[in-house]
């Protein structure tokens, strides 16, 4: 009898705990392959053919997939590494491998999801089936106390419902072995110019990171006490980026957070990161529910200034930290640097560019989804559009005044005298 063989498509859930879809893969199949496409679509290269350090989010990627490949490697397995876009390799890798069927995860973004149709389609033809998983958010869509249709649009009453009536799972276990298809050639890492000087990606760096939140003693615990919570909303985790590519799930996260109460009881700090994973949740919803048109059908009631040569400037100032705003051009500095800030220095360079310089928010948004470090979709759309008062929740309308922001966000340490 013909063995079955199962594609297992990585995309932005680069680890092995908590993967349903691998675990499933291998509880279903006599062997699989595993891969990752390195879409050139989404990098620029040099003369010698290296990818060019645009923005640290490359880096990162790249080290969090070379991890996946060393993890797999662990169990018996191995990545199957190709540069280039899945829709013009998946049927030569089906045919060639005679692969049974194909498993991935379900994104939210036009462009993601269209890349999943497309690949759909020509896999039909080959009368394959690509099966579909959700994996990225902290509750799943199924587990949710309403249709997806249904969920509000107001964040403070999806909260509530949420986590009266909905569970977090438990996370999936690691799996202990691969049987692996036969491959000749694992193909080789895409290679880049290293610049940056932030975190390193990978699944093992995020758990690495995730267990230091919460040693005894550590940072997230002895911030409360020692702060009295006064700092709650500057505190950050750090963890997005790993959140961002999948290296830690968000059910990983909660679990350690809820260890961790265990151990040391409840604190501003710990509530403050699960509420952070629900709003991570609810923007994912929001575009899975209202798709592109969350973004696209926002009434915004700011003036935007006319003149077009006038706006390029000020774009460029801002881009460069160069706005004469000592605030705004420290976080805009410290994010063409690091591709990361603090979702306070995100609000106000938001504020800056939408509500000062009246700029379009999609500009603001576009160069974020090239320089951030934790780019995700539908979390930087989400989190722009609300601040152009464009997110479906209406409370967040007029919070978005500048100095309020500053006074509200506790910023005063950092801001100009
Ligand atoms: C204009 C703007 C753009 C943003 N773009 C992104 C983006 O592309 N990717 C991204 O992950 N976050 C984005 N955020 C949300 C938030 O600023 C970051 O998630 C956060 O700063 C990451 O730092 P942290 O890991 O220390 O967060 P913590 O405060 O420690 O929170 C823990 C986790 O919860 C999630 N989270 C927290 N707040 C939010 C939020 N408001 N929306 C969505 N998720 C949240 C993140 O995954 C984060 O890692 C944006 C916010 C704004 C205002």
């Amino acid at each position: 009898m013909k063995s079955k063989k199962i594609l297992v498509w990585f995309r932005n859930d680069l680890r092995l705990h908590d993967n349903e879809m691998l675990v499933e893969a291998i509880a279903k199949s006599d062997s699989i392959l595993p891969v990752y496409f390195f879409d050139p679509g989404h990098f620029e290269y040099d003369a010698e053919g290296k990818i060019k350090e645009g923005n640290s989010g490359v880096q990162f990627l790249i080290e969090s997939v070379y991890a996946l490949r060393e993890s797999l490697k662990k169990v018996g397995g191995n990545l199957l590494v190709v540069n280039g876009r899945p829709e013009d390799y998946m049927p030569g890798l089906v045919e060639q491998y005679e692969i049974s069927e194909v498993y991935h995860h379900r994104e939210v973004a036009t462009k993601e999801t269209t890349v999943s149709s497309n690949v759909e389609d020509l896999l039909w033809k080959l009368k394959v089936n690509l099966k579909h998983f959700i994996g990225h958010t902290l509750y799943n869509k199924e587990d949710l106390p309403f249709p997806i249709k249904d969920i509000p649009d107001i964040f403070a009453q999806f909260k509530k419902k949420t986590e009266r009536d909905a569970i977090v799972k438990a996370c999936f276990l690691s799996p202990k072995e691969i049987s692996l298809v036969e491959v000749e050639d694992w193909g080789e890492l895409a290679e880049y110019q290293s610049v940056s000087t932030g975190p390193s990606g990978g699944e093992e760096e995020g758990i690495k990171h995730l267990n230091g939140l919460f040693k005894e003693g550590a940072e997230i615990y002895a911030k409360t006490n020692n702060r009295a919570g006064a700092d709650k909303f500057v505190y950050s985790s750090k963890l997005s980026p790993w959140l961002a590519l999948g290296c830690l799930s968000p059910r990983k996260v909660y679990w350690a957070v809820k260890d961790a109460e265990r151990r040391f009881g409840t604190n501003t700090n710990f509530n403050h990161l699960i509420l952070g994973l629900l709003w991570r949740d609810y923007f994912r919803f929001m575009f899975k529910k209202h798709t592109i048109h969350f973004f696209t059908d926002i009434v915004t009631d700011v003036e935007t200034s006319s003149g077009a040569e006038q706006d390029e400037i000020h774009l460029q100032q801002w881009k460069d930290g160069n706005t004469g705003h000592l605030l705004v051009d420290k976080y805009m500095t410290e994010l063409n640097l690091s591709g990361f800030i603090s979702h306070a220095g995100r609000l106000v360079v938001a504020t800056f560019l939408i509500y000062v310089l009246k700029l379009n928010w999609l500009d603001g948004a576009g160069y974020f989804e090239q320089k951030l470090i934790d780019y995700s979709p539908a979390s930087n759309w989400g989190n722009w559009a609300n601040v152009a008062m464009g997110g479906k929740d209406p409370r967040s309308k007029n919070s978005f005044d500048l100095d309020k922001q500053i006074k509200m966000l506790d910023l005063e340490i950092y801001a100009p005298s």
